[in-house]
């Protein structure tokens, strides 16, 4: 809940904000806006001697593109109105990066750090079950991935549980993403969402008038960086905002608390740290400033929320002394505190479009699966043996020797990595760029937040157009 209105309440409020800047019918948002179907499951899952009853649900939001996907979470906050709105936000977050999917979430209420891995998995492959007893999962239907609380090892044990069912079914291995690499996933799905993050701000400030408007240069190399939460997505933002583009994390928080270096965190080391004495609070160097909300308001130039949602308020947002922020978590920032973050002259990078990254590189698993083979695996040698040949007529030609790191470089053939980050950058890129545009174009738009609703809405009405549902 954020004040008042409810979480799904709420990003149907940014909707109609954003739809009140197109022409498409009254009636096609009402349909965009609605949850198609919700699926709530209650199932005994065994305690010790006992039994608890565990609750669960899949919404599925949109199906004007099949199948429909989101994640899997596994949290105390899971409610409908929960998975509801977070469902509705694939929906928007797949047309904004052009992933050809309608919008779905699934959520299990538990705490995973309350049950053993035997009981985990006993939970996961009996929703599974479920999902399949519904027709609520497939390769062309719906399809699961990560999301908080769960990860390649959840997705592994859904995989296993759906092929039971659907033995000898051809592409049953693309009905869930975020798989282990082993299991048919694909490489540089886990650090995706974070890499997508980078990509994403490093574009935004990239734009020199756009930073100038919010007191920033131009360019992320050497700004400083806040990140909150080192779960899957903040580790992954750190550590390749670190590395990739020479920004400096002054401020970290984790549930045990926030720490602050003015000088700059080692992110690897931290997670080193974290990792042997179960906190980040002591790591040398840092100073402890308070509980998991205190380095919110950390001076820096760039917020990463990566977190849950509901951690920017209105009481917290006029503290908040970031010049970007970017809302790696779903929902980070309550609906009454982002115009007070707009009053500061804040810009916020909305979730649907920076944290799209990790369903952009399931999108790719996804076809990998499809296709039943590893991408660049064809032309990776033809490539290169092509490459080669470019190298010595250039060599022969000039009577110049190409040195060997440039020769490595110039004849590398595209292994599955490369070109999985390769299209995630180009994706994010493009994305940030058609948001950019629409808001250049329409100087009332009052956000980027609104102009990438605006973005996604018209591609979705589109759909439904094209479909000849709605004239
Ligand atoms: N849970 C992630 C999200 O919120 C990924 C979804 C997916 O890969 O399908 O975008």
């Amino acid at each position: 809940m954020s004040g008042h209105i409810s979480f799904f309440e709420s990003v149907n409020n940014y909707v109609e904000t954003a739809a009140s800047y197109t022409d498409i019918p009254k009636g096609l948002i009402e349909q965009i806006k609605a949850c198609n179907l919700v699926l709530r499951i209650k199932f005994p899952v065994r305690v010790g001697e006992d039994y608890e009853v565990i609750e669960a649900y899949r919404v599925q939001h949109s199906h004007h593109r099949l199948p429909t996907k989101g994640g899997i979470r596994y949290a105390e906050s899971v409610d409908q109105d929960e998975v509801m709105a977070l469902a509705a936000l694939m929906t928007y977050k797949c047309a904004l990066v052009d992933v050809p999917f309608g919008g779905a979430k699934g959520g299990i209420r538990i705490n995973p750090g309350n049950y053993t891995v035997g009981q985990l998995e006993a939970i996961t492959r009996r929703y599974t079950t479920e999902l399949v007893k519904k027709n609520f999962i497939g390769p062309g239907i719906d399809v699961p991935a990560p999301d908080y609380g769960t990860g390649p090892r959840e997705m592994a044990w859904i995989l296993d549980t759906y092929q039971a069912f659907r033995h000898g079914e051809i592409d049953s291995i693309g009905c869930v993403t975020g798989k282990p690499v082993t299991q048919n996933g694909i490489r540089g799905r886990a650090e995706a969402t974070g890499r997508g993050v980078f990509y994403g701000i490093r574009e935004c400030m990239r734009h020199e008038e756009d930073m100038v408007k919010i007191g920033l240069t131009k360019g992320i190399e050497g700004k400083t960086m806040v990140v909150q939460g080192l779960g899957n997505v903040g580790s992954n933002t750190a550590l390749i905002s670190q590395r990739e583009g020479q920004v400096k994390i002054v401020g970290i928080s984790e549930r045990e608390g926030s720490i602050h270096n003015p000088n700059g965190i080692d992110v690897e080391q931290l997670l080193a740290y974290r990792k042997s004495n179960g906190t980040i609070i002591g790591f040398p160097g840092t100073t402890h400033i308070g509980g998991p909300l205190a380095a919110l308001e950390l001076e820096c130039d760039i917020l990463v929320p990566a977190a849950l949602e509901n951690q920017i308020t209105a009481e917290n947002a006029p503290r908040i002394k970031a010049r970007l922020i970017a809302e790696a978590a779903n929902g980070p920032i309550t609906a009454d505190a982002d115009p007070i973050l707009q009053a500061n002259g804040i810009m916020i990078l909305p979730d649907f479009y920076i944290n799209a990254g990790g369903v952009t590189v399931s999108y790719f698993e996804w076809l990998k699966n499809l296709s039943h083979h590893r991408f660049g695996r064809l032309e990776n040698r033809f490539h290169h043996d092509q490459f080669q040949g470019f190298v010595n007529t250039i060599e022969d030609m000039t009577g110049k020797k190409v040195q060997d790191r440039e020769r490595a470089f110039l004849t590398r053939g595209g292994s599955e990595i490369d070109l999985v980050n390769s299209g995630l950058e180009d994706t994010m890129i493009t994305a940030y760029n058609q948001i950019r545009e629409t808001f250049k174009a329409h100087p009332t738009i009052p956000d980027v937040r609104t102009a990438a609703f605006v973005c996604a809405l018209k591609k979705i009405a589109s759909d439904y157009v094209s479909m000849g549902i709605f004239p």
